[in-house]
């Protein structure tokens, strides 16, 4: 198809498509004078699905039309990587982040491809097993904030320092849903193409198809061929072997839910079944099939009936909360530690065995600075005496990471057994004084030690009576 003929309408059950009142050519105008108004840089989320790589793709078509002197002001296509991204489809997204970098500088093209990460002490694995969080849910959807939206909001306000202001460019389209189409016009700009940001007074978003259909979409993709070299079939079987829907780079409310996602996470629990593994077990990735018991393992600690098995009867903060329905039932708090030991010897039993079957033989479902960051959550907030990240880490891997051997000070798993008996003889809870012994151990030393006593105070706040005590009383 060329810049001037105007695409067939798709064959489509929507009422309309966007190509019978607009040509593709008047898109790609539309997006190069928006380009050529100012010097504010463009940040274009992508995610390796459908309508990002229409949004990157329509921008690059657009500004190849432009002379090289024009095409100045930089554009950053952004993807964010969780950490916990579907192995299969995130080799996918590395692909094109690559290809879309090397051809942009052959086509002479303004366009530069990054990779986002969360913050390792944000990161999945950090706050389920080292901090003990649920797994997330509908009702306790921690991990989208954390994992794609802080990242991106760094990387946004991080131009926004450098150039005053930013426009993002999102794939996000009105016929997604009603609540949708309602959401994206309560921010817009009268007169302009632009809307406001949810949450950044600098930034501005721009959304090029949010007029365009599903069919829309597919129609404008395999009519026109990538133009970094990625394949845009591929990306249609992908779809069909992993169900519809995406897990978009999530920039501010703008964006969809990722929750029903085919390209997010291997171990998303807000969706009730992992379509997305299943599809591609089903296209003869069966070495996956470890990755969907695993997730399948996490989902199942949601049960209703389950929650007392698996989780703390005490909140993070280590004080007891009651459900607000009268039914005397205690909110149950982080993972049990045993549970959390348990959790990260079963993930890396899943790690060894898809490398062993697998195409990956190094393929990592946990970063070696995630295990550093995990073990010095347990030690020194978990009471882990015993220092089991290296123990199950050596038991299941055969191998040892460069653990950090300067822990001077720091209580041994024999000191625990010890303290253990003493407190049992005292009838005294031994974490409470495990807790009271670390606090002493970390301000060893320290010149300042006013903190110790506020530190002290809050571990002696805390809910000491066991459950079963609380459940008499
Ligand atoms: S795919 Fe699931 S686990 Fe991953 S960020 Fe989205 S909702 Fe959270």
């Amino acid at each position: 198809m060329t810049e001037t003929a105007p695409i067939e309408p798709a064959a489509s059950n929507e009422i309309s498509s966007i190509f019978d009142v607009r040509s593709i050519a008047d898109i790609y105008s539309e997006v190069r004078d928006l380009y050529l108004s100012d010097h504010r840089p463009w940040i274009v989320g992508y995610s390796g699905g459908k309508d990002s790589t229409t949004v990157v793709q329509i921008i690059w078509n657009a500004l190849k039309g432009l002379s090289p002197e024009q095409r100045t002001k930089p554009v950053h296509v952004i993807s964010s990587d969780t950490l916990v991204e579907t192995p299969v489809i995130i080799d996918t997204i590395n692909g094109n982040l690559a290809l879309i970098n090397k051809a942009a500088q052959e086509q002479g093209l303004p366009i530069q491809a990054v990779k986002l990460y969360p913050q390792i002490k944000n990161s999945f694995w950090v706050l389920l097993i080292g901090k003990g969080y649920p797994t997330p849910s509908k009702s306790f959807r921690w991990c989208t904030d954390r994992l794609k939206i802080k990242t991106s909001d760094t990387f946004i306000l991080d131009k926004v320092s450098e150039h005053g202001e930013v426009i993002l460019v999102l794939g996000v389209r009105k016929s997604e849903s009603s609540a949708r189409a309602q959401l994206m016009n309560s921010y817009k700009i009268e007169g302009s193409l632009l809307s406001r940001h949810s949450k950044f007074a600098q930034s501005f978003v721009y959304t090029p198809i949010e007029d365009f259909s599903k069919d829309d979409v597919w129609t404008y993709l395999l009519q026109n061929p990538s133009p970094w070299g990625g394949s845009n079939r591929d990306l249609l079987a992908l779809y069909k072997s992993a169900d519809s829907g995406e897990c978009p780079v999530v920039v501010d409310e703008y964006s969809p839910p990722c929750g029903n996602s085919r390209f997010g996470c291997w171990v998303c629990t807000v969706v009730t079944k992992d379509k997305a593994i299943m599809g591609l077990i089903d296209n003869g990735e069966e070495w996956l099939e470890p990755l969907l018991k695993y997730r399948d393992m996490l989902a199942e600690t949601q049960n209703k009936e389950k929650k007392p098995i698996y989780r703390d009867y005490k909140r993070m903060n280590g004080k007891i909360k009651y459900k607000r329905d009268g039914s005397g039932e205690l909110i149950r708090g982080p993972y049990k530690f045993e549970y959390s030991k348990q959790f990260l010897r079963e993930l890396l039993e899943t790690q060894r065995e898809v490398q062993k079957i697998g195409p990956d033989p190094n393929l990592q479902l946990i970063l070696p600075e995630e295990l550093h960051e995990i073990r010095r959550i347990w030690r020194q907030e978990k009471g882990d005496w015993e220092d089991s990240v290296p123990k199950i880490y050596r038991e299941v891997m055969g191998t040892d990471l460069d653990w950090i051997q300067d822990d001077r000070g720091m209580f041994s798993g024999e000191e625990g057994n010890l303290l253990e008996v003493t407190c049992q003889k005292h009838d005294i809870p031994v974490q409470l004084v495990a807790k009271l012994l670390d606090i002493e151990r970390q301000v060893q030393g320290m010149k300042r030690r006013a903190a110790v006593y506020s530190r002290i105070e809050d571990v002696l706040g805390e809910e000491w009576r066991t459950e079963e005590e609380i459940t008499k009383e």
